[in-house]
């Protein structure tokens, strides 16, 4: 398998309870290696971009406004598979579907504050580390 980065987001909800260093902590155990990171509050226009796959949903004015509730933490993580891996480690969706072991069965509250996020394939992670990171801020 090879070497691959994936963004990630620890989400208002998590930060909101001083829960960077968990997850962070189950992040890293599941060997995923934290090569940026850094603690921003979205703004609504970053937030509508981020998630504009799903603006038709009815979920996405709620989605927004959580997203720019508080303070969130971007990332990027590399492993081997790592775009698969830490959506194994994410845990489902919803926090009542996810696996033993995995971030959101730990900490999510509901399945809109839901923990973390974290890139769906390879071309989303680009476009999504892209829109927060520049190259010289990643280092592996
Ligand atoms: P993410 O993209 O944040 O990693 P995901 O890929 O598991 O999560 P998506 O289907 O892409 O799930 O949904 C994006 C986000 O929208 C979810 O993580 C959650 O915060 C929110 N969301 C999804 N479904 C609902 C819902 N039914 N009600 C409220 N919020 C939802
Ligand atoms: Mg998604």
């Amino acid at each position: 398998m090879a070497l691959e980065r994936t963004f990630s987001i620890i989400k208002p909800d998590a930060t909101r309870r001083n829960l960077t260093g968990a997850v962070n902590a189950m992040i890293e155990a599941a060997g995923l290696r934290i090569v940026a990171q850094k603690r921003v509050h979205m703004t609504r226009a970053q937030a509508e971009t981020f998630y504009g796959v799903h603006k038709e949903r009815p979920f996405f004015g709620e989605l927004v406004d959580f997203m720019i509730s508080e303070p969130v933490v971007v990332q990027v993580l590399e492993g081997e598979g790592a775009i698969a891996k830490y959506r194994d480690v994410m845990g489902a969706t919803n926090p009542a579907n996810a696996a033993d072991g995995t971030i959101r069965k730990a900490h999510a509250l509901s399945v809109g504050e839901n923990t973390v996020h974290g890139s769906d394939a390879p071309e989303t992670a680009a476009i999504e580390i892209a829109q927060f990171f520049a190259g010289n801020e990643i280092v592996g």
